[in-house]
């Protein structure tokens, strides 16, 4: 059964959404959270587990300083206090990739609180997110269902579960209802879990892959009939762990709730499951009475991260990737669209490479947002798997400065580059696209076009200057493009002169 949708523009001209947003991110800690299994992705399953990870009897939990510090580092890009101490809680319930039954969690007493994060959206306008807390927990196993449509548990004749990712540290980052984000939900919603995956990646607590679902979102939307009336009820749509889903989420709800509110409906609290298709289904009805048992984890003491400890922590902080964008803004001499370009082209990081193995920004910027996008585009694959380095390119660029290629030589040379050739040096050599700067060889083909146009040579010597452009042009030609223009004009009126 499809779902009634109202048009976009319209829903959000009659109703105010308001969204929150709970981010998991798993930590890249070289162990789990709460014993010494390794944490790796994709290894056979169930190799990594210890009597803990799967909560043996009598097995033993203890905190991975790593992941604490990682977590604090979290809150504190957040702007966020730090809990001068706080506990561990046992979050209740059954299913089979838990089997503990119950998840280490922080329930009452989260790590670190009250934040904020300012994030830019495409348009290049400033949204601040209230963020409530960031809480220490683990991740469950994975389950595996055979037989089922699209690896779903209905339909299917079995499941299989592999422990390997129970116990493997988490941080769930939750904010406060989102207010005032308008008809830019969406994008709001998107910009942020994008603006948390660069700052987790900055500050290398994890290698946040969202193909590998190592940051996932769960999705709460819901309207009300104007900004000052009370919250609506929400729906909660788990584990989206791409953009472009996660502002097609926020998108389908706003148009699906309003179409229940228009029609004089009540818009049920429940779990959803965004599809491929960018819509939402409906899952289990969760109401506020969802009771875990929360209670704190006796086998775990609080944990009480010294002021100093933070402090620490707080000095040793990277540059934040705004605060880097902006700097770069000014060191390249970009324009805010310029740098914008580049961020949504995910260009940033290489041309920052680029630029650090001894070449401009500005060019660095040139090859990566011109020639390289354009066979990234044609072969629909994304910028870093271009078979490319950043240090290639800043040779290349070094021949372009250096008068060895021209720019058109040195595209052809970065074709072979692409292609496998080599570096750019072995290139140019190879496929011999050097610039002639030998002036005896420029020489002989200017004598060769001069005496093949006699009457262009008479024109040049009586004073129409603007004639070497034809005799340039033959000289180019013959040396297929590989001279410098400027020195074949000057040794064309040298010779026309004597
Ligand atoms: P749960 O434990 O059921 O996931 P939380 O209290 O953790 O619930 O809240 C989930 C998220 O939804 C938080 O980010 C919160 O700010 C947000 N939220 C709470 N109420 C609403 C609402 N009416 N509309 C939209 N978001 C909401
Ligand atoms: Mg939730």
């Amino acid at each position: 059964m499809s779902d009634t949708l109202m048009d976009f523009d319209e829903a959000v001209r009659r109703y105010d959404p308001v969204l929150g947003l709970e981010v998991h991110v798993e930590l890249g800690t070289v162990t789990k959270m709460f014993d010494a299994a390794p944490n790796v992705f994709g290894a056979q399953p169930n190799t990594m587990v210890t009597p803990t990870s799967v909560g043996l009897p009598g097995a033993l939990p203890v905190v991975n300083a790593r992941g604490v510090e990682y977590a604090i580092r979290i809150g504190l890009a957040l702007g966020c206090e730090i809990a001068e101490s706080c506990r561990f809680a046992r979050k209740n319930y059954f299913y089979p990739d838990l089997s503990k039954d119950f998840q280490t969690s922080q329930s009452d007493e989260p790590i670190a609180f009250d934040g904020a994060l300012e994030i830019e959206l495409e348009d290049g306008s400033f949204f601040t997110i209230p963020i409530e807390r960031a809480h220490m927990e683990e991740d469950a196993g994975k389950n595996t269902h055979i037989g089922g449509a699209d690896g779903r548990i209905e339909g299917a004749s079995h499941s299989l579960v592999d422990y390997n990712r129970a116990g493997v540290p988490l941080v769930e980052i939750v904010t406060r209802p989102i207010e005032g984000a308008g008809a830019k939900a969406p994008q709001v919603a998107a910009a942020y879990v994008r603006t948390l995956r660069d700052i987790f990646r900055a500050l290398g607590v994890s290698e946040a892959r969202m193909e590998r679902g190592n940051v996932r979102a769960d999705v709460n939307v819901s309207l009300r009939e104007s900004p000052d009336a009370p919250l609506g009820t929400r729906t909660e749509t788990k584990n989206v762990n791409t953009f472009r889903g996660i502002e097609q989420v926020v998108r389908y709800e706003i148009q699906r709730q309003a179409a229940i509110l228009a029609a004089g409906g009540e818009v049920l609290q429940e779990t959803r499951h965004g599809q491929a298709d960018g819509t939402t289904r409906g899952g289990r009805v969760k109401s506020d009475a969802d009771d875990y048992r929360y209670f704190p984890e006796p086998d775990l003491v609080p944990v009480a991260p010294s002021r100093e400890w933070v402090e620490q922590i707080r000095e040793g902080l990277p540059e934040m990737p705004a605060a880097k964008r902006r700097r770069l803004k000014v060191e390249w001499s970009l324009s805010d669209t310029e740098m914008r370009d580049v961020v949504n082209a995910g260009a940033l990081e290489l041309i920052e490479a680029t630029a650090a193995a001894g070449t401009t920004g500005q060019a660095a910027r040139k090859w990566w947002m011109g020639e390289l996008s354009r066979t990234a585009k044609e072969q629909e694959i994304g910028l870093e798997d271009l078979p490319v380095a950043p240090e290639q390119i800043a040779d290349l660029q070094a021949l372009v400065d250096s008068g060895r290629l021209t720019d058109k030589l040195a595209r052809q040379v970065l074709e072979g580059v692409l292609a496998g050739e080599g570096d750019p040096e072995a290139v140019a050599a190879a496929r011999g696209l050097e610039v002639v700067s030998d002036d005896s060889a420029l020489l002989a083909a200017v004598d060769e076009a001069l005496a093949a146009n006699p009457d262009v040579a008479d024109k040049i010597r009586g004073g129409k200057v603007q004639a070497a452009g034809a005799i340039v042009g033959a000289v180019m030609k013959a040396t297929r493009g590989q001279a410098d223009a400027k020195r074949v004009r000057e040794l064309v009126m040298e010779r026309v002169q004597s």
